[in-house]
C-alpha cells in the first residue's frame, strides 16, 4: 500500500514494503541521499539554519559539491562486526530526525518495488496519485538544485562560505523558488 501525505513541496511519501525493505532491514537510508542545495534551503525555510550548523559542528554534514553530505557510520551496538553502514540519522525505529529536517529526497521517494507492491500496476488510485507527487517534487527539486548551483559557482566560485548568512540565503533561494512553482505545489497541497 501507498499513502501520500500531501503538504506541498515538503509532501510525504510512505509504503508499506518499507517496514519489510527487499534491501535489508535498513532500507534506503543504507544509501542516504544527498543533502542538495533546495534541501539546505528548505530545511532553513523551516526553521533548521542553527540545526544544520550544529550537525555540521558535529560532523554528521559535511559540505560537497552539490550542498552536505550525510555521515555514514556502523550501526550503535554492532560490537566492532563489520555491518553495513547507514544514515548517522538512522536509529533502530527509522528515521530519528523530523521530516522538516530531512532532505526532501527522504520524504518523497519510494522505489519502483514500492510502488509495484502498492498497486501502481493494477491502477491503485494512491499509488498513482504518489507516483505523480514523486514525479512533480523530482522535477521541481532537481530544476532548483540546477539554478542554484549555477548561482553559488557564479557568486562563490571556490566555494561557498557555509556560514548563517549563506544558509540564510538558500533559504530564501527556496522560499522564492517555491513561490515561482506555486500553482504545480498547490496540485499537492491538502484539500
Ligand atoms: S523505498 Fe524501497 S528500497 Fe527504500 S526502504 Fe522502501 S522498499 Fe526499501
Ligand atoms: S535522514 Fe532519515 S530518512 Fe534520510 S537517509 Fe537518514 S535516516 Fe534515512
Amino acid at each position: 500500500m501507498i499513502r501520500l501525505e500531501l503538504a506541498g513541496g515538503h509532501t510525504r511519501l510512505h509504503a508499506t514494503l518499507c517496514s519489510a525493505c527487499p534491501q535489508g532491514p535498513t532500507g534506503c537510508c543504507a544509501s542516504p541521499p544527498g543533502v542538495e542545495w533546495s534541501d539546505i534551503g528548505k530545511i532553513v525555510s523551516l526553521g533548521g539554519a542553527g540545526w544544520l550548523l550544529e550537525q555540521m559542528a558535529a560532523g554528521n554534514l559535511r559540505p560537497g559539491r552539490r550542498g552536505l553530505l550525510l555521515l555514514r557510520v556502523a550501526p550503535e551496538g554492532s560490537g566492532g562486526q563489520a555491518l553495513p553502514k547507514r544514515c548517522v540519522f538512522h536509529g533502530p525505529e527509522g528515521c530519528t530526525i523530523p521530516p522538516s529536517r530531512r532532505a526532501a529526497t527522504c520524504n518523497y521517494y519510494v522505489c519502483d518495488d514500492a510502488f509495484a507492491h502498492g498497486g501502481e500496476l493494477r491502477g491503485n488510485a494512491e499509488a498513482l496519485a504518489g507516483r505523480r507527487a514523486h514525479d512533480t517534487l523530482v522535477e521541481l527539486y532537481g530544476a532548483w538544485d540546477i539554478e542554484l548551483a549555477d548561482r553559488i559557482s557564479a557568486s562563490w566560485p571556490d566555494g561557498p562560505p557555509w556560514d548563517r548568512g549563506f544558509l540564510d540565503w538558500l533559504g530564501r533561494e527556496y522560499d522564492r523558488g517555491a513561490a515561482k512553482a506555486a500553482a504545480r505545489l498547490a496540485a499537492l497541497s491538502p484539500g
